[in-house]
């Protein structure tokens, strides 16, 4: 007689924390809930938490649900290497055929995994992904400048970005693997992702707010990780600098012949310290700005070519 039971699906669900102590047991009661549903159909679960180097007592809460369940496997960084690491780290440790990644603090409802597991499972799509139709509940500047970093990377960027997607997604063990390939240090998912292609069913949802907790992400942070994207993903800024000087250049030459030839035909010396000091302030304004630009990516290419860890991991079960 033939054996009829297949071995289970085993689905990893990664979840990055930083100083996600009053939370993370909310989430662990809501996953296994999901978890349990999803019995029936042959699925597994394992959890495998990132503390991000939290100053909190996130690592204490980790242990405890690894004591207490086989399922929980965590890893603790040794200090915030940010999320990107974290993903990453939870990326490689996971052992699922299928791997979700989510937040701890419930914006990424579990509750939506049995219906992404039912795309990837399919085997029709290789990534269900999500994303937020609306940005409520958030203050608005951030809103507004979200909005612009979607229409800068649109122009500038060499692959689509898709506005309001989240790190919350499912996929198959084939584009984990495609993901981990890429072995750049200075990570930007948003962009990753795009460039790796496999086929992606978006799943959209209304913006939840946090469980408990606050945002990690302060202003700066996020402008600076915006600025990381767009020189991980695109050359056109240091295209920018050349074409401003090469316009500069040609505006120099033009002013250049009209003085010469006031001077000579009329005989009409120009005067203006004033005007001068403008154009002179002007030139090495533009110029300390493209060498800025310039500065910013040596900057990434030299860190790429230190080659060190994109995180060190303090302890892990
Ligand atoms: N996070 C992290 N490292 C960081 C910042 C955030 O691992 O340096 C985690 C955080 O614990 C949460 C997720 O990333 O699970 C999203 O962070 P948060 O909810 O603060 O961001 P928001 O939802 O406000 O964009
Ligand atoms: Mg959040």
């Amino acid at each position: 007689m033939t054996d009829m039971t297949a071995p289970p699906t085993l689905l990893s669900l990664v979840i990055p924390c930083y100083n996600e102590e009053a939370t993370l047991p909310i989430f662990y009661k809501d996953a296994c809930a999901v978890l349990e549903s999803l019995q029936g159909r042959g699925v597994v679960g394992e959890f495998v938490f990132v503390d991000d180097g939290s100053k909190d007592g996130t690592v204490a809460v980790c242990e405890r649900l690894g004591e207490r369940d086989a399922r929980v496997r965590y890893l603790s960084f040794s200090r915030n290497f940010g999320k990107e690491a974290a993903l990453l780290a939870g990326l490689e440790k996971a052992r699922g055929q299928v791997v979700a990644t989510l937040d701890a603090d419930g914006q990424d409802p579990p509750q939506m995994i049995p219906r992404m597991l039912d795309a990837v499972l399919s085997g029709e799509f290789d990534c269900a992904g999500t994303r937020r139709v609306t940005r409520k509940g958030e203050p608005r500047i951030r809103s507004f400048f979200a909005r612009m970093f979607y229409r800068v990377m649109g122009m500038l960027a060499d692959v689509d970005l898709v506005d309001g997607a989240r790190d919350f997604r499912l996929m198959s063990r084939a584009y984990v693997d495609a993901i981990l390939r890429l072995p750049e240090r200075g990570r930007f998912s948003k962009g990753i992702l795009p460039w790796i292609g496999f086929r992606v069913k978006w799943f959209e949802y209304e913006n939840v707010r946090r469980s408990a907790g606050e945002t990690k992400w302060s202003f700066w942070k996020l402008f600076r990780y915006s600025l990381d994207g767009i020189m991980a993903f695109s050359a056109k800024p240091l295209a920018i600098a050349s074409v401003i000087g090469m316009v500069l250049f040609l505006v120099a030459i033009a002013l250049v012949a009209i003085v010469a030839v006031r001077r000579i035909i009329y005989g009409d010396p120009v005067a203006g310290w004033a005007s001068t000091v403008c154009i002179i302030l002007f030139c090495s304004g533009v110029q300390l700005f493209t060498t800025g630009i310039l500065g910013a990516y040596l900057s990434k290419a030299y860190t790429e070519v230190k080659r060190r860890p994109p995180y060190i991991v303090r302890k892990e079960k």
